[in-house]
């Protein structure tokens, strides 16, 4: 680099200009803090240019300007001078820790991250889970106004950039900066923002469009001052204290509008607008009046922002009118408060508190903040929040990267595994561990903002059960159980098949001679589809080996005495519960006065004929029956007009209702191959409810069944049955439970 000696007075002579303006807007802040800063920053980027040719530390000096402008705390005065040393320069974060503070380290730190993201495409850059991301990144919100501050230098001065680099930053510029602008409610930087970005994309187009409006200026302004002079006479009369500013919109605002309508410059009918700002709230609402009275109103252009502010909490009240000439222009009504959000925003927080004293001014504009920024919580010193703002704007999303800077948004509290399985199932399956921001962490650790992970797989590795406990994204616990299920189906198959061969040898059955089809056949009347089903079958224990020999080959297998058909349930099923009155088949009850209600005996008491009874309304599951001696009956009067009368019936016959649920594949004819089986049975049908299954995303279906059974034998009659229509996986009678 050439001798720095001709480019030192030029930014000595900046930082004289930035040190007498903090000197004039914030007496209070300490000058050597400051100076202290730019020194250092001088030295670091002692030997580095700008594209321009200018010493690099003009940039941060021009940053730290705007920020001095916006009337900023020192913390974002040396944040601003000290913004690019950790990305361009040897200077380590410890070093800029001890020598300007924690605050300050926090707040570079955070600068250079935002710096180091990449955007890598577009869509990527126009969704909105960026934006969410950057400020969700954030936890002081002076990051994100060095940063803005940053970005608009770098625009002011974006010519000196390659032609392609120029188009990269202003569109992200449109897409992310100038977005967050607004979200924070900073509407003259990112008015600043669009208009240069848009020069530097559509070059032509922002040429022309502001050589028209600049060659209408002067008509413009005429015409504005005329109306300004003529609304401020008029408010006067009306006694009502105001300010009136007429202005020329900025171009892109004009741009889009344009776009937008298809119209030409000549018939846009706000491009120019008058900003009324007067001293309450009702006085905005009395100059709308005064408006009003005098042009007539565009219909369904009026809006009361101040009864209904947008989320940047923007205040207003918006009208057009048709003024002199015929020509429509909008006005905008606000306090004096009002125009302070609308113009600054956030920013405004930090600009005016030095003189606010009054702890009641300074509680408001916290609450504005806070409600600003939708945060509820890490605000436990709202003295001096300046130091313990933390950004929880999206607090249910984690924003993590790739090491190749890909962005991957899990739900809080997310694993290391939810990350592999977000990048690919095969990742998931296989991941042994995780390296996050370059240091080895178990896979069940939570992964916070801004964290890079990187996944460290093992071929042939398998998850393991306890992960379900611990994953946070659907997508990883389904994977997950899915893996296991097949991997423990395969199992079974395994264990099944050998346990046929053991008892076909114990039986003296010779398997060899079987063929495929036979066992096929075996298969399906146990309703399954497959041998593998079927040796799954076996393997979970559903049917014995024995049994599956005896249908397969009768005539060589020893006709030993066989144990009662019952099928031992697998042991995910409840076993039906034995209930002795059930089985007698004469105990059923009567509501008096209803016949076709669903009673079910609580569980609590189990109340047994020649108990004196009570039936209780209960929520959604018919009525409940207990004993007049259930303590519970007691703790149910508290709402007395579900009490019903009950009595047990007189006939043995009478059939009981049973509630079963039937987990099934969602494939067409299920329904009427169970309901023909009940047909068959000639029990009736009380209700039936057919769902998805909202927990799973395999096609699964579930069908709440209510049906009428004479006894518990009939009940197990039914429930084997449907056991074996193809597509049911499981069946559960429901318990009654209050
Ligand atoms: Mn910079």
């Amino acid at each position: 680099m050439s001798s720095l000696v001709v480019d030192v007075p030029q930014a000595e002579e900046l930082y004289r200009s930035l040190e007498a303006k903090v000197r004039a807007l914030r007496p209070k802040d300490d000058p050597n803090v400051l100076e202290r800063a730019y020194r250092f920053a001088a030295e670091a980027h002692s030997n580095q240019r700008r594209k321009s040719g200018e010493p690099y530390i003009t940039h941060p000096l021009s940053v730290a300007h705007i920020l001095a402008d916006m009337q900023m705390d020192s913390v974002c005065l040396q944040t601003g001078l000290l913004h690019d040393v950790l990305e361009d320069t040897n200077v380590t974060l410890e070093q800029i820790r001890e020598n300007f503070g924690e605050d300050v380290g926090r707040c570079v730190d955070g600068v250079t991250k935002l710096t180091k993201i990449s955007f890598a495409n577009r869509e990527d850059r126009q969704a909105e889970s960026l934006r969410k991301m950057l400020l969700a990144m954030t936890t002081d919100i002076r990051v994100i106004i060095v940063k803005l501050a940053d970005r608009l230098h770098n625009l002011r001065t974006i010519a000196s950039l390659p032609r392609e680099r120029q188009e990269t930053i202003a569109q992200e510029t449109i897409d992310i900066y100038a977005p967050i602008a607004h979200r924070l409610g900073m509407g003259k930087i990112r008015g600043e923002l669009e208009d240069l970005s848009f020069q530097t994309l559509h070059p032509e187009a922002a040429a022309d469009l502001i050589r028209e409006i600049e060659s209408k200026r002067q008509e413009y302004e005429n015409w504005l001052k005329q109306v300004q002079s003529e609304i401020e006479q008029r408010l006067t009369r009306e006694n009502i204290p105001a300010r009136v500013e007429g202005r020329v919109k900025r171009a892109y605002s004009v741009y889009l509008k344009l776009k937008r309508q298809k119209i030409t410059l000549d018939q846009v009918y706000d491009i120019v607008a008058i900003r009324i700002i007067t001293d309450s709230v009702k006085n905005c609402y009395a100059a709308l009046g005064v408006i009003h009275n005098e042009w007539h109103p565009v219909p369904g252009r009026i809006k009361d922002f101040i009864a209904m502010p947008r989320p940047n909490l923007y205040q207003s009240l918006h009208t057009s009118v048709i003024g002199p000439g015929g020509v429509t222009f909008e006005v905008q009504i606000r306090t004096e408060e009002m125009h302070r959000i609308a113009e600054e925003g956030i920013a405004a927080h930090w600009k005016y508190k030095e003189g606010s004293k009054g702890p009641g001014l300074e509680d408001q504009r916290i609450a504005w903040l806070r409600q600003l920024v939708e945060w509820q919580r890490d605000m436990k010193d709202s003295g001096d929040f300046l130091s313990t703002v933390k950004m929880d704007l999206y607090g249910e999303e984690v924003y993590t990267f790739t090491p190749r800077g890909r962005v991957i948004v899990l739900p809080r509290d997310a694993t290391p595994i939810d990350f592999a399985y977000a990048i690919h199932s095969d990742v998931g399956n296989t991941c042994v561990g995780a390296r996050v921001n370059g240091t080895i962490r178990p896979l069940k650790s939570t992964l916070r903002n801004g964290d890079v992970v990187e996944i460290l797989t093992q071929p042939g590795h398998q998850p393991s059960r306890d992960w379900l406990a611990v994953v946070k994204t659907a997508r990883a616990r389904n994977k997950i159980r899915h893996l296991i299920n097949a991997v423990e189906r395969a199992k079974a198959v395994e264990i099944g098949q050998k346990s046929l061969e053991k008892e076909a040898r114990r039986m003296g059955v010779n398997l060899g001679r079987l063929s495929n089809n036979d066992l096929a056949a075996v298969a399906s009347e146990y309703g399954v589809s497959k041998t593998d089903d079927l040796y799954a079958a076996l393997g979970f224990g559903r049917f014995s080996a024995r049994q599956v020999l005896q249908k397969v080959a009768p005539e060589q297998s020893t006709p030993a005495p066989e144990p009662a058909p019952q099928l031992p349930l697998p042991p995910s099923i409840p076993q039906l519960q034995t209930d002795a009155a059930l089985a007698n088949g004469d105990l059923t009850i009567h509501v008096k006065g209803a016949d076709d209600v669903l009673v079910y005996r609580a569980k609590c008491c189990n109340a047994v004929r020649g108990e004196q009874i009570v039936g209780y309304i209960t929520r959604g599951k018919g009525i409940a029956v207990h004993s007049l001696q259930c303590p519970n009956v007691q703790k149910l009067l508290y709402e007395p007009e579900r009490k019903i009368a009950v009595e047990w019936a007189r006939s043995a016959s009478d059939p009981l209702p049973v509630k079963v649920v039937i987990y099934t594949d969602d494939r067409p004819g299920i329904l009427h191959k169970l309901t023909s089986i009940l047909d068959a049975e000639k029990s009736n049908i009380r209700t039936l409810e057919a769902r998805g299954d909202e927990k799973r995303t395999d096609n699964s279906a579930i069908i709440d069944i209510t049906i009428d059974v004479k006894d518990k034998k009939q009940l197990e009659r039914v429930i084997s049955a449907f056991r074996r229509v193809p597509g049911v996986r499981d069946i559960e009678r429901m318990q009654n439970v209050i």
